[in-house]
Parts: C-alpha cells; sequence; structure tokens
C-alpha cells in the first residue's frame, strides 16, 4: 500500500467508526493565532477560558497590544505560562501591525497556502503548526496541523517514517492526505488519540485502525 493508499485508508476508517466532526464556529484570523498560543501547554477548556477574559480585559487587539504586559499576563493567567504567552501575544500583535499597518491576517487569503504559513511562521513563537491551524480553521485553506496526537498515532500507523520530526511531518504528512480531507482527519485523529491510541497505552483491541497499523502488526502478529 502506497503512502496515499494507507492515509486515504485512515480516514475512510476514521469517518466510519466518528463520523464527518461537524465545522466548528471559528474565530477571526487574529483570534485563531491568539488562541492558539494561549493553547500551549494547556486543555481546550483553560485556553477558552483565558481567551475569553483576555477579550473580556481589552476588548480590541490594539489594547492588548499597548497594555502593559504585566496586565496582559494577568488576563490569561488561567491558561498556564502567562508570563511566557503575554510577550508572545503582544510580539506578535506589534510584527502584525508593523508588517501590515493594522491588525489583520484576512490579507492571507490571497497567498497560497505555502506562502501565508512561511508569513505566519516569520512571526516569533509561531511554529508551523500553529500557522496551519490559524489557516486550516479561520481562513479555509488546505494546511494540516500536527499536533502531538497527530504526530503519535501516524507515527504508529506507519503513514509517516517513525523517526521524522514534527517540524517535517507537516510537510510530508500534508502530501499523504488528500487536502479535502485535511480538516476532518485532523480531528478525528486527535480524537483518536485521546480516546484510544493513547500516549502511554494504546488500546489497540478497541481500534478501528489495527488491521492497517504497523504498531498493531509488530505488537500482535
Ligand atoms: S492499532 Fe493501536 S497503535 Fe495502531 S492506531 Fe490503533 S491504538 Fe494506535
Amino acid at each position: 500500500m502506497t503512502g496515499n493508499q494507507l492515509a486515504a485508508m485512515t480516514h475512510q476508517l476514521l469517518v466510519e467508526e466518528y463520523g464527518l466532526p461537524n465545522w466548528r464556529p471559528h474565530l477571526s484570523p487574529v483570534g485563531e493565532l491568539i488562541s492558539t498560543i494561549l493553547s500551549q501547554n494547556t486543555n481546550d477548556q483553560n485556553r477558552d477560558q483565558a481567551f475569553a477574559q483576555l477579550r473580556e480585559v481589552f476588548p480590541t487587539w490594539e489594547e492588548v497590544r499597548d497594555a502593559p504586559v504585566t496586565k496582559v499576563a494577568e488576563s490569561i493567567k488561567i491558561g498556564g505560562l502567562a508570563n511566557q504567552k503575554a510577550p508572545a501575544i503582544q510580539n506578535a500583535l506589534k510584527t502584525i501591525t508593523k508588517e501590515r499597518g493594522q491588525i489583520e491576517l484576512d490579507f492571507l487569503r490571497s497567498k497560497t497556502s505555502q506562502e501565508a504559513s512561511k508569513w505566519l511562521t516569520k512571526l516569533k513563537g509561531v511554529g508551523p503548526k500553529t500557522a496551519a491551524i490559524v489557516l486550516l480553521f479561520s481562513l479555509d485553506m488546505p494546511a494540516f496541523p500536527v499536533d502531538t496526537h497527530v504526530f503519535r498515532v501516524s507515527g504508529r500507523i506507519g503513514i509517516r517514517p517513525a523517526k521524522m520530526n514534527p517540524e517535517k511531518a507537516h510537510k510530508f504528512l500534508a502530501e499523504q492526505f488528500s487536502p479535502d480531507t485535511y480538516y476532518p482527519v485532523h480531528l478525528n485523529l486527535i480524537r483518536l488519540g485521546r480516546e484510544i491510541c493513547k500516549a502511554r497505552q494504546p488500546f489497540c483491541e478497541q481500534c478501528p485502525l489495527n488491521n492497517i497499523c504497523d504498531y498493531y502488526k509488530n505488537e500482535y502478529q
């Protein structure tokens, strides 16, 4: 089976198991960028609370950009690592302002996915995962975010080489999956990683992918 066939089969089996995920209401591109910075090292609930509190204290992105960094950190402390995230957020907003004259990222729609990713990853602290999330979720552009679950599960199945690093996995996995499946397969792989293919102990006997998975073949057959 080729890599593309294995990726297609993975998508199909996950849809049979979990269905096609609903398109979630998305944030503006700037909002998605800030939300993704807030998501580092915390869970979705704390990220969302930190985002909501940031927006409550500072109703505009200009106010977030220009506030004392300690006040921004105070408003997002529920999300953890506030002393790192607050300067990262302000730095991103300042750089966007400097480059664009205003705080907006909708101009990225006129670029290719690769060009838009390159632009975003020039922002300090923005890596390929954050860029891909902004593109896929808020700009509806073809990008494939590789988070810790997607990285682990794709390695176990054998869709990517075992020793490939997450940076390279973004480009590689984007080539394996069909762009029209990026959104559902990203979300379904995360769900599988959280519920079944857990980091410490995968529950392979319950897994809808065990017929096509390298890890399962090596461990159980
Ligand atoms: S068969 Fe096991 S290792 Fe493979 S994807 Fe499923 S849970 Fe993960």
